[in-house]
């Protein structure tokens, strides 16, 4: 009996959107399958959870295209036994396919609302082994540092210095830098003292508020 009706359309998603566009990662792949995105998207969304576009969550936020979810989550070249920081919880999603990469995931977001519903679409979908934290993310986390990666699903206008700091040796950080639009996708790699920076392609991205991030909420 076919007990998850979006099975196909996650197919789907992850052959053409993601595998034939570019994305080689297999174990990226099987948890681009495996996670029920529809489950973390507001229910007049559910239908939309698997086109190849962003969709609102409320307060004015996003969850990202799955081809952007993909390149960013293949470039932090996760191992299992990593221990990963995510800056911009929102519906929780990436968290999830982040927690079946890795061991242990902290997932910072700046609206307590947000991180509520997040942590209940986690438990709606059985992902268990994250730990969302609300806070100004633009200051990382210490109490977990350093991490093996840090993702971060906001945007600001430099990589801010605490994450850069809270990079473990041999860490990956990958985020959108420039201005409040779009932006351009960077990872770093953090190599014995010296930091790579690789640009990765445009995007646009939702602002990061906070410290180190833009100050305050935008105005149009
Ligand atoms: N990764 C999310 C997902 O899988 O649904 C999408 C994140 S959404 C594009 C960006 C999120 O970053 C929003 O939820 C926003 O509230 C959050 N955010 C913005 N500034 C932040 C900050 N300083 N610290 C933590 N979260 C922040």
């Amino acid at each position: 009996m076919e007990t998850d009706p979006y099975r196909r359309e996650r197919e789907e998603m992850v052959e053409f959107q993601v595998r034939a566009r570019g994305i080689r990662n297999e174990r990226v792949l099987a948890a681009m399958q495996k996670i029920p995105r529809h489950l973390f998207v507001p229910k007049n969304f559910e239908r939309a959870a698997y086109e190849d576009r962003p969709l609102p969550i409320g307060e004015g936020q996003t969850i990202s295209q799955p081809y952007i979810v993909a390149v960013m989550t293949e470039q932090l070249e996760i191992r299992s036994h990593d221990r990963v920081l995510e800056i911009g919880t929102g519906s929780g999603y990436q968290a999830a396919l982040l927690a079946e990469l890795a061991e242990k995931v902290v997932s910072v977001e700046r609206l307590a609302h947000l991180a509520d519903q997040a942590r209940e679409n986690l438990a709606r979908a059985g992902v268990s082994g994250v730990e969302i934290v609300v806070g100004d993310g633009t200051e990382g986390y210490p109490p977990e540092a350093p991490y093996d990666a840090i993702i971060v699903t906001a945007a600001s206008p430099e990589i801010p210095q605490p994450l850069i700091d809270q990079l473990g040796k041999g860490g990956r950080l990958v985020a959108p830098i420039g201005p409040r639009e779009c932006q351009d996708l960077v990872k770093l790699v953090k190599r014995e003292g010296r930091v790579e920076t690789i640009p990765l392609g445009g995007v646009c991205f939702v602002p990061l508020i906070g410290q180190f991030g833009w100050q305050g909420e935008v105005s149009p």
